[in-house]
Formats: C-alpha cells, sequence, structure tokens
C-alpha cells in the first residue's frame, strides 16, 4: 500500500479546525485533524505531500522525524511546520489502524483504561455574580462532568496597560473571589482548574498560588508566560496550588526542559497541535519519570479530541483531557455517528478501527473556514 494523495480541508470553530485526509492505491482512507496551525499549515501540507506520496503509509514515526528534520531550517522545532505534520500523523494513524482494523491504542502499546477522564472549559469570566456562576456550573454538572475550568484573567483592569503583568490589588481579590464563588458552586468533590493565560509576572502569580491554596483547586494553569521555565518554577515552589503549562510548546524538545527542572506539576501538551499522538505518548513518557501527570489540552472536534484519548489511554499518567466545546453547535453533528463521544463526564473508547468516528463533510461544509478550499 502506498500514500496516493493528501487532501485538506478547514472548518471554523475555535480558530480554524484543519482536516487532513490521507488516501492511498488501496482505497483506504484516513483523516486527521489539527488545529492552530493556521492557513499557514494548509499551504505546508500542500508542500509536503509531494514528499509523501508513493510512501508506505505505516512508518509514520519515520516520515514525521524525516520530514521534521529535514526542514529544521525551515521551522521544524515548533510552530505551524509542526502543527501540519500532527495532522498527517494523526491521519496516518488513522488509516493505519483502519487497515490492520484496530483501535489506534492498541498500535500504541495498548489500554491502561477504558475510560478517559474530561473537563469542561466553562465560561465563567470576571464579572460574573454567585448565581450566574452557580447557573454555569449547575449546567456543566448536570452533563456528567467532575471537573471543570474557569478563566479567572480578562476583563476590565484597572491602573494597566495591555502589556503589564502585575496583578493591582483589586484585580488580585476579583480572581481570589472567582476561584472561591466557583468552588461554592461546584461543592468539595468537583475539581476545578484556573487559567490566567500567561498573564501574570512573577510575584502576582505566586501571591494568587499562596491565596488559592484554600481552595485545593485542580491547577492554576499558566500563571506567566510558558517560555521561561525557571520563572514558571519559581512559581511552581512557592504553595501547595498545583502549576500546569504546556499548551503553548511543541515536540519532546520543547517539553524537556520544563520537565527536567521540575518546573511544573502537571503538563498539558495539545495532542493535534504540538507533535501528534506518537510523539505526545513519548512526552508523557518522559514527564512520568518525574511523576509529573498528562492533563491535554484540548480544543479539538470529536475527531481530534477522540484521536487524543487514544494517547491518553496507553500512559500511565494521565489526568484529564479538556473539552472546549460547551458553546458551539456542531459537536454531534459533525461526526457521521451523530453522538456525543462523551458520557457522563468520561470518553468511553471503543473497539472501531483507528480513530473510531468518521467525519461528516457535508456538515462540515456548512462550517468551511472562509477563503480555504475543500479536499480538493
Ligand atoms: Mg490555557
Amino acid at each position: 500500500m502506498k500514500i496516493a494523495n493528501i487532501k485538506t480541508a478547514a472548518t471554523t470553530g475555535h480558530g480554524m479546525h484543519l482536516w487532513v485526509k490521507v488516501e492511498t492505491d488501496a482505497g483506504i482512507t484516513g483523516i486527521g485533524e489539527c488545529v492552530h496551525g493556521g492557513v499557514q499549515a494548509i499551504a505546508i501540507i500542500d508542500y509536503l505531500k509531494e514528499r509523501l506520496i508513493g510512501a508506505d503509509p505505516f512508518a509514520i514515526d519515520a516520515h514525521f522525524e524525516g520530514l521534521r528534520r529535514g526542514h529544521v531550517f525551515d521551522g521544524g522545532m515548533s510552530g505551524a511546520l509542526i502543527t501540519a505534520l500532527t495532522g498527517i500523523e494523526i491521519a496516518l494513524w488513522d488509516l493505519k489502524g483502519k487497515a490492520l482494523k484496530v483501535p489506534i491504542y492498541e498500535l500504541l502499546g495498548g489500554k491502561f483504561r477504558d475510560r478517559i477522564r474530561v473537563y469542561a472549559d466553562c465560561e465563567v469570566n470576571p464579572g460574573m455574580d454567585f448565581g450566574q456562576i452557580t447557573q454555569v456550573v449547575d449546567g456543566v454538572l448536570e452533563r456528567g462532568f467532575t471537573a471543570f475550568k474557569i478563566d479567572v484573567d480578562g476583563g476590565s483592569a484597572k491602573n494597566k496597560d495591555a502589556f503589564n503583568k502585575t496583578a493591582s490589588e483589586w484585580e488580585h481579590d476579583r480572581m481570589v473571589r472567582l476561584v472561591e464563588m466557583a468552588h461554592r458552586a461546584a461543592g468539595e468533590e468537583i475539581a476545578v482548574g484556573v487559567d490566567v493565560h500567561t498573564n501574570l509576572d512573577v510575584p502576582s502569580a505566586v501571591r494568587l498560588a499562596r491565596d488559592l491554596e484554600q481552595f485545593h483547586v485542580m491547577w492554576l494553569e499558566e500563571p506567566v508566560p510558558p517560555e521561561n521555565y525557571d520563572a514558571m518554577r519559581e512559581v511552581k515552589r512557592s504553595s501547595s496550588t498545583p502549576i500546569c503549562s504546556g499548551e503553548n510548546l511543541y515536540l519532546r524538545h520543547g517539553f524537556r526542559d520544563l520537565i527536567e527542572k521540575q518546573a511544573v506539576d502537571i503538563i498539558m501538551p495539545d495532542i493535534p497541535k504540538c507533535g501528534g499522538l506518537s510523539e505526545c505518548r513519548k512526552i508523557a513518557n518522559l514527564a512520568e519519570l518525574y511523576y509529573i501527570p498528562f492533563a491535554p489540552h484540548n480544543v479539538a472536534s470529536p475527531i481530534g479530541t477522540l484521536a487524543s484519548a487514544h494517547t491518553c489511554a496507553t500512559i500511565p499518567n494521565f489526568l484529564i483531557i479538556e473539552f472546549h466545546w460547551l458553546q458551539r453547535d456542531y459537536w454531534t453533528t459533525i461526526i457521521q455517528e451523530k453522538e456525543d463521544i462523551i458520557k457522563d463526564g468520561y470518553i468511553h473508547l471503543s473497539d472501531r478501527p483507528g480513530i473510531g468516528v468518521e467525519l461528516d463533510e457535508e456538515v462540515g461544509r456548512q462550517y468551511q473556514y472562509p477563503g480555504t478550499s475543500w479536499f480538493a
């Protein structure tokens, strides 16, 4: 069997969802999804496909690493080139699973677990009162989630410009109050994650981490910008509040220092963005040497989410994966199966081959990203 063609399509959603279809001369196809690669990822895949047509679709890691090393001077360390390769990588896993009639997790070493715990990213924002927060939290809990995440940054800020990361007294109090209200609305059994999207400096983050200790949050996410691991470690070592980071890093190489310096308590690679199923399994294995849990960031559709779940099944240190689709309308309709892959807060892995669900192209096309072509 040889790769015959690679085609792309893109839909709107959390930014752009880029679909990659790998076709073979045997008539078997695989579908992959990647996110946050931008329109440049489409051009990169179009360029890379010429190097893959005629190749063995089963040599997935070799293709990924060969193309990455071959383009290391063109961005093969991080960014859109890696995300483009990730979309191809996931499609190749789907294809290989279908060709061998096994789920991807069987090809990655087999399962540690049958069900994958999911948390909901929800719209609790600065400015909400307790009644509004309770309404959002009740909606999340009614769907069976055992954990959710809130954004405590954003909103109006006093005495601050767009580039300043020092939290004022007023902002600090607002962040703590918001967590207190979410924690109270959720109850003791529900885990609450807190995201500040890189928006604090070290002293502001340390103060927040310490004042959140009383609420036993699931984690405080990206308290400071992700690129300085020493600064992140300062925050991590300052309190018992777990610190989580990694959604803006790529490859094992991007995670190596973060993990080896033990600069975070939890890592959160975005699997359909930062290197794909095989690379993220290796990142998780590296983290496991330091007993660091793996909690993937995820904004993908059901296809990218379920693909990520296959990796989550095959590592011991999986903690929880994100669901970022509460406010969007085609979560269940964009797949041919027309079902919610999350039931009572968990993804239950099936024994269907490949990823296990198929893109409904007719529905997808209704959300076609402006200016892109559709599997042309
Ligand atoms: Mg985040």
